[in-house]
């Protein structure tokens, strides 16, 4: 036992003070004997405990069920400031605030009654470290079985645990923050990714914006010609609306965000207007802060918020913006995404023209306009004339270049009102609201004539027919509108091309709508296979636009073949079409070089059916017969049939002899050599009858005779 053990009551040099306090009415034992009689027996521990006591930190007393404090540590004594001879200088409770006894008397009364552990914290003022919070533990601990209760009171310097307590609350308000910022940037978001009208996106961003930064007004402005344009706001007493403009040279702040892509704050305008003579900001803020908003990479425009009240901003409030600006720009970036598409959907690539569903669009529009209040609207259809020839002359880039030419200067002559649609390769469609058929026609050949007549691009010079109809001739149907103007413009082809025809009912004969309907579904459907056919082609170099002049040469024999315009054009898409069948053939069976093995050659001849079926949405069935049919012979030794004679069907025959003539003049890296059209001419004559069919023969024989300018060939003459 240490002699300085003054806290223990049983130590006779120390007895406890007997007036030290009066806890919560206890009484205190004036020296705690009766109490170290209730323990005669010590552990050996004791000492030790004791000890520790004695010497903790922390304030430790043992009060008696009779009110008498008979424990009292190192730490207690000072606190309390006991004097050496045991006596406190004044009573405990005193040293407690007084707006804290009441709260400390409850704890007492509380721990008395027995049971758990009570805690009370309660401000202490101490001589030597002033007034400090504690945390007061209170316990009671019965003496034996059936005996009254001593209280443990135990009282900790409690700074430490409120700092860190405090510290623990401010992380948790943080994290609080944070979850709630990170749901509304979210909430942002995923209102422009539903697609939500970007206004109401806007808005709904400024109104978070404020609750984040908290302050009164969000803002949130697109930037174009110096001006900043309110695009969201939330402002409880709004002095401007969205739409509105901000001047950028009278708004320092998203000046600077605009012209140097930094954010910045303004606490307080007064004293900025003291400096820099600005008078007050119009909006009346006191206090504003801004960043940017980038989309593609460039400034798109500012988040900005403000208060009026004079309160300060944040100090996150720049780094709130930022990442505000960051959701907003994801925002802006997607509603751009989902215009250019929209966008997309309406316009022609290669143009920038209104394409042919814009065009259907507005049409509807003019056609109910017109019929509502009994107005006027006519519709031309103009068509470049002969732009097969320039593609093959100069080449299909030239021939892109001049289309979009052409879709320049179109577009340079139609008037506000009016709208010129491109709806198919080489063909436009012109609206033109309040215009009766003369009118149009006028208006038309006025255009038609001025595009012509500057020369495009390397001087070459085009020529453009139209076709006219007025809603009044069409009977108010705008179907049969369309139609008519497409009939006039046939009218105008087959009369010479280079002009304007009106649709006339006594003079021009309509076109049915399902030739109306083929053309368009032709010219729709075939884009598409039309690729396919030169991916097809490429696959042997040497092969390269094989489909196409296949396509030309049977379209040709066909006329010579006196088959009709229309049907002759059917070949020509048929033609096209005619290997494409060949996109499900291996490479290494297509391309080898030598003989086919007969499996290999089995999978070669599955092109014919296999291509009639890829074109089943663009050819109609006799067209794809032609396709599947177009590798049987005139005598029966073909595929896939063994068809003979004129169990071929007639466009089969064409293309036949059209793909062998092209194969044989064509320098092909894996068939045989090449061979002058002569030799090629003769071969097919050769083989007229066997594997050709002769009338066919003839027309390329004709054909080959008119292009060299030699009469028919001795050889055909003689069979
Ligand atoms: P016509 O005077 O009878 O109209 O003769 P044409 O050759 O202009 O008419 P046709 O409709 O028979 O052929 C149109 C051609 O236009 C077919 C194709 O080669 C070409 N063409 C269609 N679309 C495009 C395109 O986007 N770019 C290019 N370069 N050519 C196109
Ligand atoms: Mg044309
Ligand atoms: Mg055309």
């Amino acid at each position: 036992m240490t002699s300085s053990s003054t806290a223990s009551g049983h130590d006779p040099a120390h007895p406890p003070s007997a007036s030290l306090i009066d806890l919560a009415g206890a009484r205190i034992d004036r020296d705690g004997h009766g109490d170290r009689a209730a323990n005669p027996t010590e552990s050996p521990l004791a000492p030790y405990l004791r000890s520790i006591v004695d010497n903790s930190r922390h304030l430790v007393m043992v009060v008696s069920p009779r009110g008498h404090v008979t424990v009292m540590n190192k730490a207690a004594q000072s606190i309390l400031g006991l004097s050496a001879d045991g006596s406190a200088t004044r009573p405990p409770l005193t040293a407690i605030e007084r707006r804290d006894r009441a709260a400390v008397r409850t704890a007492l009364r509380k721990a008395i009654a027995g049971g758990a552990e009570v805690l009370v914290t309660a401000r202490l003022t101490t001589p030597t470290i002033g007034t400090i919070p504690v945390d007061i533990r209170l316990q009671a601990v019965p003496s034996g079985p059936g005996q009254a209760a001593h209280l443990i009171v135990t009282a900790a310097d409690a700074r430490e645990r409120i700092e860190h307590d405090r510290h623990l609350a401010e992380q948790a308000a943080r994290a609080d923050r944070h979850l709630a910022e990170h749901a509304a940037l979210h909430r942002i978001t995923s209102a422009a990714a539903r697609g939500d009208a970007f206004p109401q996106v806007m808005s709904r961003a400024a109104a978070e914006l404020a609750a984040l930064a908290n302050t009164e007004c969000g803002l949130i402005g697109r930037f174009a010609d110096r001006r900043c344009t309110i695009v969201g706001l939330h402002d409880p007493h709004p002095r401007m609306i969205a739409g509105d403009c901000i001047l950028l040279e009278e708004a320092q702040l998203l000046r600077r965000v605009a012209d140097e892509d930094l954010a910045g704050r303004i606490d307080s305008y007064e004293r900025l207007d003291t400096v820099t003579g600005n008078t007050s900001p119009k909006l009346g803020f006191t206090a504003a802060a801004a960043a940017p908003i980038h989309a593609d990479d460039a400034v798109w425009g500012a988040v900005m918020v403000a208060t009026r009240n004079g309160g300060a901003l944040s100090d996150e409030v720049i780094s709130v913006l930022h990442r505000v600006a960051e959701a907003v720009g994801v925002a802006v970036t997607a509603h751009q995404t989902r215009e250019r598409l929209a966008n997309d959907a309406l316009t022609d690539p290669l143009t920038g023209l209104p394409n042919q569903r814009a065009f259907q669009d507005r049409l509807a529009v003019e056609v109910a306009r017109s019929r509502r209040y009994g107005r006027p609207v006519s519709l031309a259809i103009l068509d470049l004339d002969n732009f097969k020839l320039l593609n093959d002359a100069h080449g299909h880039p030239m021939g892109d270049a001049i289309l979009v030419e052409v879709g320049r200067r179109l577009g340079a002559a139609v008037r506000r009102d009016e709208m010129i649609a491109r709806i198919g390769g080489e063909e436009f469609a012109w609206i033109l609201p309040e215009a009766d058929i003369d009118t149009a026609t006028e208006a038309i050949e006025r255009a038609r004539r001025t595009v012509s007549a500057t020369p495009m691009p390397q001087g070459i010079s085009i020529s453009l027919s139209a076709g006219v109809c007025d809603l009044a001739t069409a009977n108010g149907s705008p179907d049969d509108l369309v139609r008519m103007a497409d009939s006039a413009l046939y009218w105008a082809k087959s009369h010479g091309r280079d002009q304007t025809f009106q649709f006339s009912p006594d003079t021009i004969e309509a076109l049915t709508a399902d030739e109306r309907m083929r053309r368009i579904k032709r010219d729709q459907s075939m884009a598409a296979l039309r690729a396919l056919a030169r991916a097809v082609d490429q696959k042997d170099p040497g092969t390269l636009a094989h489909s196409e002049r296949v396509a030309d040469l049977s379209c040709e024999l066909a006329a010579r073949l006196k088959w009709s315009a229309g049907d002759a054009l059917r070949i020509r898409d048929a033609a096209l079409l005619h290997d494409i069948g060949k996109v499900g053939i291996p490479d290494a069976i297509l391309l080898k070089q030598g003989g086919l093995t007969p499996q290999e050659f089995e999978q070669i001849k599955r092109h014919t059916t296999l291509g009639s079926e890829i074109a089943v949405e663009s050819l109609d069935s006799e067209q794809r017969e032609w396709i599947r049919q177009h590798h049987e012979r005139w005598d029966g030794r073909g595929y896939p049939d063994g068809a003979s004679g004129l169990e071929i069907s007639e466009g089969a025959r064409i293309i036949a002899v059209a793909d062998a003539w092209d194969v044989m003049i064509t320098a092909r890296s894996s068939y045989a050599t090449t061979r002058a059209p002569d030799d090629a001419m003769n071969e097919l004559l050769a083989c007229s009858g066997g594997q050709f069919w002769p009338e066919a023969v003839t027309a390329m024989d004709d054909l080959m005779a008119e292009q060299t300018g030699l009469g028919a060939s001795p050889r055909s003459r003689a069979e």
